[in-house]
């Protein structure tokens, strides 16, 4: 059953615009990029929020993951219940890269035009000034709810996501029933999120002169294989697997080929050592073990046959050689992909408050990276929507901006899909 309409007016209401895009400015103007060098980090927006909500009456816990890298909890026990909705937002950002070429200083929240502009605007921290706009809505307007919100303002998302990792080793995501995960998704329902594994593959050679190359073994036959072989692996997924209608195709993508692994190459040397890198970017159906397995499977399977070709062209040129040539497959990140019923409860009042603010059906979508929600979702089993305002290409791009409209309607959004998970 929808909350009656007096009670939805009276959370609109609540809900200041001018309050909430005077906080995404004041959270832009914090240079919360992690850079050790540079001496800048998350603690500055982390204690401004902290502060912030403080003075909305939210209990509020500070926790340090690693030095200047705090998260901020904001919980809000709202009435008996047994469920707890968790809106997640992250206060880092990626580097604004060279200043000279932004239009609009990174760090200054400039607002043209219905845009605000700067780092952190899109990616996250308009959605995370929406996040704690909402719940405050929701306290102000007195409205009565069955349960708990925690506001999760975590550091590190972009790169390590430490601070997920430590909200969930504390205890905090054991009694959350569902998440919003606050990122840039232009106003779609983002129920599905691609899965990644990484790996690198290390060919061990032999080097030597490139005017002799007989005296080494060259490692450039196995990186060609392996390039292909990955193709291979890719079309035979997308065979199998077809096109997910949220996420697209998986793939299998060689992003870094390398000869010699490390130092400068130099046209008369045979390199000793190659690396390859591959990013492999997974839809629900594909079994990470199995594509691991598929992994290992092809680099014995390479080795062997290099050697016997090795062998076959030592026969006819009448020498001998060593061949011992190695594959070594390291696995550098393993992200599950995530999907969430579309009847989950959170995902209903997802798509019940999209509804009753924007007065359009809902658009759905599916999220191409991973974000703080896959481990919520993995390690905790949480149900997890990423919702949010801001142009799907738009983060980490000089001159990154929100459209305002978009932002207030957004708080509007998570504060109606708040009230519906945790009505009476
Ligand atoms: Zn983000």
């Amino acid at each position: 059953m929808a909350p009656a309409e007096k009670i939805i007016k009276k959370v609109l209401e609540a809900i200041d615009p001018e309050e909430l895009i005077g906080l995404t400015a004041d959270l832009v103007r914090i240079n919360s990029v992690w850079d050790p060098v540079a001496g800048t980090n998350e603690q500055g927006a982390a204690d401004f929020v902290a502060r912030w909500a403080a003075g909305q009456g939210f209990d509020v816990l500070q926790e340090t993951v690693a030095p200047g890298r705090p998260n901020v909890i904001v919980t809000w026990s709202a009435g008996p219940g047994e469920r707890t909705l968790m809106f997640e937002g992250h206060t880092d950002v990626v580097t604004p890269g060279d200043v000279s070429r932004w239009r609009y200083e990174p760090f200054k929240a400039h607002i043209i035009k219905g845009r605000m502009f700067g780092r952190g605007t899109n990616d996250t921290k308009g959605n995370l000034a929406a996040m704690l706009i909402a719940m405050t809505a929701l306290k102000r307007s007195g409205v009565k709810l069955t349960g708990s919100i925690i506001g999760g303002v975590l550091c590190d998302e972009e790169d390590r996501m430490l601070g997920v990792r430590d909200f969930i080793d504390r205890g905090h995501a054991d009694r959350i029933t569902a998440a919003v995960i606050c990122e840039p998704q232009d106003g779609l329902i983002c129920t599905a999120q691609k899965g990644a594994l990484r790996a690198q593959f290390t060919i061990a050679g032999c080097m030597s002169h490139g005017a002799m190359p007989l005296s080494g073994l060259n490692t450039a036959p196995g990186i060609a294989k392996l390039i292909r072989r990955l193709h291979d692996l890719e079309v035979t997924a997308v065979k199998k697997q077809g096109r997910d209608e949220n996420l697209g195709w998986p793939s299998f993508t060689p992003t870094v080929i390398q000869a010699p692994a490390s130092g400068a190459p130099q046209l008369n040397v045979m390199p000793g050592e190659a690396r390859i890198l591959v990013d492999i970017r997974t839809i629900p159906g594909q079994s990470h073990p199995a594509i691991i397995d598929d992994l290992t499977g092809m680099a014995a399977e390479i080795r062997r046959e290099i050697r016997d070709e090795y062998r076959q062209y030592d026969n006819l040129l009448g020498q001998q050689r060593t061949h011992n040539l190695k594959i070594k497959l390291d696995l550098l990140t393993d992200r599950p992909c995530t999907l969430t019923a579309r009847d989950e409860p959170v995902v209903l009042a997802a798509d019940w408050a999209t509804r009753q603010v924007t007065n359009r059906e809902p658009g759905y979508g599916g999220v191409p990276g991973a974000t703080n929600g896959t481990f919520l979702w993995a390690l905790k089993n949480i149900p997890i929507v990423t919702m949010g305002a801001g142009d799907r290409q738009v983060p980490h791009q000089i001159d990154e901006w929100v459209d305002l409209d978009q932002l207030v309607e957004t708080a509007k959004i998570y504060a109606l899909t708040a009230l519906h998970y945790l009505q009476p």
